[in-house]
């Protein structure tokens, strides 16, 4: 070991994140020895608060800090409509457009046999709960615009089929293979515009 111990710790933990290597992750540790105290400590709350206070909207499965989220809460959207993502990240890209007016669902994750990835690992059970439920007259199927989304919008396209409501996809002005989160506000607003009916 060429580093004492909890340099050591906090360069393993740097470099278990994403996108981090051990170059980098030795960079951070170092540069949060320099740091003042106090900004290190926001920095450690910051970490902390973010497992011990946030979890899922018990209705939409996206992060918050109250439940139902703020999002479910707001009785100014509209409840006939839900757009399927598959990630927090990718509800978030949509809200950036100001466009979208109705609910959302997180599946987290996609339908990949490759990852074994199935229907029963996402929260498919409890986006039919609530069509179910709730007045849902369109589906909106936002998933990303590669093999695994693609696939996932195609089961739950057939899934949808007893109900009688709309589903309709997200038009591919979007880069194939591509990540929804990433998508510019414009293209994204123009591919919710230009989405078609499967259903
Ligand atoms: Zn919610």
């Amino acid at each position: 070991m060429y580093y004492p111990e909890p340099i050591a710790k906090l360069i393993d933990a740097f470099s278990r994140l994403p996108g981090i290597g051990e170059k980098t992750a030795a960079r951070l540790a170092f540069h949060t020895l320099r740091m003042k105290e106090e900004d290190v400590i926001d920095f450690a709350k910051a970490l902390v608060n973010v497992k011990r206070h946030l979890h899922y909207c018990t209705h939409c499965f996206h992060i918050t800090d109250v439940d139902p989220c703020n999002i479910c809460q707001d009785k100014s959207r509209d409840v006939t409509t839900i757009c399927v993502v598959q990630d927090p990240k990718d509800l978030i890209a949509m809200e950036r457009t100001r466009e979208y007016e109705g609910l959302y669902h997180v599946l987290h994750g996609a339908i990949s046999p490759m990852e074994g990835i199935g229907p029963e690992e996402l929260r498919i059970k409890e986006l039919l709960q609530r069509i179910n439920n709730d007045k849902v007259q369109e589906l909106i199927l936002a998933t990303n615009p590669n093999i695994e989304g693609e696939a996932t919008a195609m089961y739950l396209s057939k899934l949808m089929k007893p109900f009688e409501i709309k589903v309709t996809r997200i038009a591919h002005g979007l880069p194939v293979g591509g990540d929804l989160e990433y998508a510019d506000e414009v293209t994204l607003s123009k591919a919710m515009e230009g989405r078609r009916e499967l259903l």
